[in-house]
C-alpha cells in the first residue's frame, strides 16, 4: 500500500514490484478507505505480507497540518472524514497549534518541518495498527510499515505550469511505467490511484482534483481481465460529472 503521488511510480516499480505484488494506492496510503480490497485480498489468501508505505512531503499530510494547526476548515466533507478527522485526537498536534500564531517565521518553518516528519510516521503506524487488527485472524499475514524518503529519490519537483493526471486501475500488479504508457501520461507528471473500484477512491479522487487542481483522469486496462470492471468505473465517473468532476476530462485508456 501506498500514497498515489506521483513522485513513487518509478522507486515503487523498481524496489517493489517483483512481479508479485499487489499494489493498492491512495492519498496518505490510507487503509481505511481500502477495507473492502484489503479484507477480499486477505481472506482470498492471496496475501501473506501487507507493506504500508508512507513518504516524505506528503500532500495529505501537509493537510491534515494545515486542517489542525492552521484551522483551516475549507476541505470538503469527504476530505475532513478521510484524511483529517483521523488525526483529531493526536494530542501532539493540537499541542503545535496552540503555540503556532505565537511563532516567527522561522520558528513556524521549523515547527511545520517536524510536525509533518512526525505525522508522516503517525500515519503509517495508525494504518499498520489498523491492518494489525483487521488481519488478526490470519496469522500468515505480515503487516509492517515503512517511509520512503523522497530525498533519495530523483525526481523533477513540483510545477504549477506542467500538467499532471489520475491514472486509476483496479489492483494489480502492473509496473506503474506500464500503466503511464498505456495512458500516454508521463510518470513524473501522473498521481495513480489503485483499488478494487473507483468509487472505493472516491475521497483520493476527490483530493487530486480539489487540491492539485487535476482534471485528467485515465481510467487503464493493464490486464485484460479487467476491461469490464473498468467500465463500471467509467460509468461511476461519468455519473459524479455533475459533482465534483465537473469540467473533468474521464476517458478510459487500453491497448
Ligand atoms: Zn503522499
Amino acid at each position: 500500500m501506498a500514497c498515489m503521488d506521483r513522485r513513487l511510480n518509478g522507486h515503487l516499480d523498481e524496489k517493489y514490484n517483483n512481479g508479485n505484488t499487489l499494489f493498492l494506492r491512495n492519498a496518505g496510503a490510507n487503509a481505511h478507505c481500502l477495507l473492502q480490497s484489503i479484507s477480499e485480498a486477505v481472506s482470498e489468501g492471496k496475501i501473506d505480507e501487507i507493506l504500508v508505505l508512507g513518504h516524505t512531503d506528503c500532500g495529505a499530510m501537509k493537510v491534515v497540518f494545515d486542517a489542525i494547526v492552521n484551522h483551516n476548515s475549507s476541505y470538503s466533507s469527504a476530505i475532513k472524514d478521510r484524511i483529517i478527522h483521523p488525526f483529531d485526537d493526536f494530542e501532539y498536534l493540537k499541542e503545535v497549534g496552540k503555540k503556532f500564531n505565537a511563532m516567527n517565521q522561522d520558528e513556524k518553518a521549523s515547527a511545520e518541518a517536524e510536525a509533518r516528519r512526525i505525522l508522516e510516521k503517525r500515519n503509517v503506524e495508525m494504518q499498520v495498527g489498523f491492518l494489525k487488527e483487521l488481519t488478526k485472524s490470519f496469522p500468515g499475514v505480515k503487516v509492517e510499515g515503512g517511509i520512503i524518503n523522497l530525498s533519495n529519490i530523483d525526481v523533477p519537483a513540483s510545477d504549477d505550469h506542467l500538467e499532471y493526471s489520475v491514472v486509476f486501475s483496479r489492483e494489480c500488479g502492473s509496473k506503474f511505467n506500464d500503466m503511464c504508457n498505456l495512458a500516454h501520461t508521463d510518470p513524473y507528471k501522473t498521481y495513480v490511484l489503485e483499488a478494487s473500484s473507483l468509487k472505493e477512491a472516491a475521497p483520493d479522487l476527490q483530493m487530486a482534483v480539489e487540491l492539485f487542481h487535476i482534471h485528467d483522469i485515465r481510467l487503464v486496462v493493464p490486464d485484460k481481465s479487467l476491461g469490464a470492471s473498468i467500465s463500471s468505473d467509467f460509468e461511476w465517473a461519468k455519473s459524479m460529472s455533475s459533482g465534483f468532476l465537473k469540467g473533468s476530462n474521464i476517458s478510459i485508456e487500453q491497448d
